[in-house]
């Protein structure tokens, strides 16, 4: 597999030697170069009133004005297939609006290339050179030189969503090795395609654009990542401009394909067709496909069932909802990425109050990250709990006794069912005090009503429990600290 290298190529703008050089009297740089912009800038506006945005982006957008020469303006696109194609499309439209704007124009050169021509041949001897180029838009530019086709027709690739970020754990094990193994030798027999599932924020995305990272590095092998929202808008702004056989041969062109959030595509049934396809032609060919859900392929109801099943063909790998432990190993690394020092009991804190996904997770503690920054103060407790309050009143929910019992075994690494049983040593007795402690003060269940969950105890049991806890707090701060923290967890 390799990349089009021909892609990165900048063709020679201009060979100047005397007889190229326009007629003195239209050579005059100075004057040239504002009008030339300013003309360019109201071309550009015209062409997207008349186009449309979604095709202006699609196509247009990465056109670079060139230099004038005589009585020809240059214009740059990154690609081949973008020049071909716009010449062959809006070549001669972008001649009249060029003819109407400055009249001496009378040719527009299409030419691949993303730097303005400014650094085309110094200004005076050779042609004309409207030198600067907003920077924004040169940025624009030297982002989608590298893999240009691809960079054009795909998203970009975060760096941060990289294999070393990510933390493995139970939960998502399986499906971080599947991910690696695409990356080390994409195409294997049974790895493609790659199907990766999982709940919102689990690290779908993250996975997809670490395969995708490393297998660009060093330019090996050409990948094209994109939502499948994404897919589709090329796919209608391919119809409306009749350019679909384009879109077709761009994403077969590709060595990788990865689409991500495939349910999208539900309902959507042209798009799906295409993408099914698409799909089949690269697989056929050899070429690797990554796709991502948040259900797995035979549970994905509304995907035309031929695709469902050759989606389930290759590795279907799920990512199971995060453990605590897991909760606790991405807080970790993320804590010691910002150099932030954040106490054990805050981690835990965090990953024992926001469950759901670790996006939210990542949230909270950045907010707490720069709140500590901001104010130069240490990370604790108490202005955990202020300065996060509303995400974890979003959190909130009523507190159980069964989840309060749950919460304390977990945290004293006892068995559930010690909660109710007789046993009486000491391990096992203490924290089943806490458990009704607890249930006392974060529920209105009465006295009977919670000795009864804890195997039909006595009231009284639960009444000795409570003063007993609220005694050995007032002595032993760690302790005290042990069950203010499971409160605090368990509080709504
Ligand atoms: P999904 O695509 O499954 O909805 P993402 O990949 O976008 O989820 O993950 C959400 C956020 O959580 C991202 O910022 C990602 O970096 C982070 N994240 C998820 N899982 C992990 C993990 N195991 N290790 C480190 N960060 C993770
Ligand atoms: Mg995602």
């Amino acid at each position: 597999m390799s990349v089009d290298s021909s892609n990165r190529a900048v063709e020679p703008e201009f060979a100047v030697n005397a007889g190229d050089l326009p007629p003195a009297d239209m050579v005059d740089a100075s004057l040239m170069q504002p009008r030339l912009e300013a003309s360019w800038l109201r071309i550009r506006s015209r062409l997207q009133a008349e186009v449309g945005d979604v095709e202006y982006r699609t196509w247009l957008r990465q056109i670079r004005l060139g230099a004038a020469e005589g009585d020809e303006i240059t214009l740059l696109l990154p690609t081949r297939f973008l020049r071909d194609w716009v010449r062959s499309q809006y070549g001669d439209r972008l001649g009249a609006l060029w003819h109407a704007e400055v009249t001496e124009i009378r040719r527009v050169e299409l030419q691949l290339g993303t730097e303005p021509a400014s650094s085309a041949p110094s200004v005076g001897s050779g042609p004309v050179s409207p030198a600067s180029v907003p920077t924004g838009r040169q940025q624009v530019a030297a982002i989608a030189e590298p893999h240009a086709a691809r960079a054009e027709l795909a998203a970009p690739l975060d760096p941060r969503f990289s294999f070393d970020s990510f933390v493995v754990g139970k939960p998502n094990e399986f499906a971080h090795a599947c991910a690696r193994r695409v990356a080390e030798r994409p195409s294997s027999p049974g790895f493609n395609p790659l199907f990766l599932y999982g709940g919102v924020g689990l690290g779908k995305t993250h996975l997809m654009h670490a395969i995708g990272l490393e297998l660009t590095r060093g330019n090996r092998v050409s990948v094209a990542y994109m939502s499948a929202e994404k897919f589709m808008y090329r796919f209608i702004a391919a119809i409306r401009s009749q350019s679909t056989m384009e879109f077709k041969e761009q994403l077969r062109s590709v060595d990788v394909l990865m689409i991500d959030d495939l349910q999208f595509l539900i309902g959507k049934d042209n798009t799906q067709e295409e993408f099914f396809h698409t799909f089949n032609a690269l697989v056929d060919a050899g070429k690797q496909i990554v796709v991502s859900a948040d259900k797995s392929p035979s549970d994905l109801s509304g995907l035309e069932d031929r695709l469902r099943t050759r989606l389930g063909c290759g590795m279907v790998a799920d990512l199971h909802a995060t453990t605590f432990e897991l909760r606790i190993s991405i807080l970790e690394a993320k804590a010691a990425a910002s150099g932030v020092a954040v106490p054990p009991k805050v981690l835990e804190f965090l990953a024992h109050k926001i469950t759901s996904n670790v996006r939210e997770l990542e949230g909270a503690l950045n907010r707490l990250i720069a709140h500590a920054n901001l104010f130069g103060r240490s990370v604790t407790l108490e202005a955990t709990q202020e300065v996060l309050h509303d995400i974890l009143k979003a959190h909130d929910r009523r507190v159980t006794i069964e989840e309060i019992q749950r919460k304390v075994a977990e945290h004293w690494n006892i068995r559930l069912t010690d909660m109710s049983s007789a046993r009486r040593a000491r391990a096992v007795a203490r924290p089943r005090q806490v458990a009704m402690f607890l249930a006392k003060q974060l529920t209105s269940r009465s006295l009977p009503e919670i000795g009864r969950k804890f195997g039909n105890r006595d009231h009284t049991t639960v009444m000795h429990a409570v003063s007993r806890v609220t005694e050995l707090m007032l002595g032993d701060t760690a302790f005290a600290e042990d069950v203010e923290l499971l409160r605090r967890m368990l509080e709504s």
